[in-house]
């Protein structure tokens, strides 16, 4: 069954789009997302006509408000394990970006099925409607915790053996491997990206999201989950999409694996006392204990990023600027007032 594809309007409202030239679209899924609508703006700026498959689970209509009455834009709301859905988006595409996941890593420990749905099983079926319709080229958006708990850091792509803690690293191992087997198997190329902790504006989840939401539930006090001791790296969303961008035009293996990361890390202590001070709000910080902040939590994660820096691509913002910049990126986005600067 053919699927309603929209064209979004300056109303806010949608129609139906015109069909199609038959080639030249860019798949997205996962579009309506914190990464996902930033990489959707800067393919538009490089001319390039999108398509966005999205089911707004943690997405937003909101991400793609920018976008009303650019006919280079077109939309569907749906499942990507929606075969109809996915039969109208595939068609005409020559890359697709598949972004399309449950994000959460904790939601995973909860309902246990979802990672393995929304991650090998959807990207699967993703897979074989490329092979369908002869679309050659993937980029895939996995995660540091693939290398479960490693022993060496910074952790460079040839680490092994990979052996994911959580229900959602499993997923992205899984597939990653069908992402390869693919490319191998039916002559596509394939990009793999292990992000670090991506945050900016927009976000929808991760670390500086959740404090700002319990401040807004009790400004009086902070819990945060583990000792504060994990130290991850924070890239910042445009640095990720930025570096993408850089990598997909530039590197053409039939399989190319990167870390994405901020070549730094930054503690959850640190994090939750730039929260408190950058919101004013003097809360008191209490840690759980443990050094991890939930079962498959990964403390230490530093990604070796000396593979992204050999093709010339700098990351613009170190850990600690980028967890200021979501910040105060996100505080007016969740209602909070700016605070006057000290001194
Ligand atoms: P996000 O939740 O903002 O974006 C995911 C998007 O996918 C959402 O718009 C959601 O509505 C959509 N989606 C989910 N399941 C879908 C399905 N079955 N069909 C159609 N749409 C679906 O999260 P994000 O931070 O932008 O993450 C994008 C990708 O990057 C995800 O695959 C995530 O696992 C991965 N990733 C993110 C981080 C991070 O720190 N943000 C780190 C590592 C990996």
């Amino acid at each position: 069954m053919a699927y309603g594809i929209y064209m979004l309007l300056e109303s806010g409202s949608s129609k139906m789009a015109p069909t199609s030239e038959p080639a030249g679209w860019t798949l997205v899924t996962g579009g309506a997302g914190g990464i996902g609508h930033r990489l959707v703006k800067s393919l538009r700026a490089r001319g390039q006509k999108v398509r966005v498959l999205d089911n707004l689970s943690s997405g937003t209509r909101g991400n793609l408000r920018g976008f009303a009455g650019d006919p280079g834009i077109e939309v569907i709301e749906a499942d990507v394990l929606d075969a109809g859905a996915l039969g109208s988006a595939i068609r005409g595409v020559d890359f697709v970006w598949h972004l399309a996941a449950n994000p959460d890593v904790r939601r995973g420990g909860r309902e246990t099925d979802l990672d393995l749905t929304q991650g090998p099983v959807a990207t699967q079926r993703l897979l074989e409607a490329m092979r369908r319709e002869k679309v050659s080229r993937i980029a895939f958006s996995s995660s540091s915790v693939v290398y479960g708990l490693p022993r060496l850091f910074p952790t460079p792509e040839d680490y092994g053996p990979l052996l994911p803690e959580s229900l959602y690293g499993a997923a992205k191992l899984a597939c990653e491997g069908l992402v390869s087997a693919f490319a191998h198997s039916f002559g596509m190329t394939a990009w793999v990206f292990r992000f670090a902790n991506v945050c900016g504006p927009g976000a929808t989840h991760g670390v500086i999201y959740d404090f700002l939401k319990k401040l807004q539930a009790d400004p009086r006090r902070l819990e945060v989950l583990g000792d504060g001791r994990q130290r991850k790296g924070y890239l910042h969303v445009d640095d990720c999409v930025a570096s993408m961008l850089h990598l997909t035009e530039r590197t053409h293996e039939p399989v190319n694996v990167f870390n994405l990361g901020p070549g730094d890390t930054f503690s959850v202590r640190e994090i939750a006392e730039r929260v408190v001070t950058l919101t004013g709000t003097n809360a008191r910080i209490e840690y759980t204990g443990g050094e991890r902040g939930w079962p498959g939590d990964v403390p230490q994660q530093d990604l070796a990023i000396g593979r992204l820096l050999s093709t010339g691509f700098k990351p613009r913002y170190g850990s600690a600027e980028v967890v200021d910049l979501t910040i105060l990126s996100l505080m007016p986005e969740l209602g909070f007032s700016p605070v006057a600067p000290h001194g």
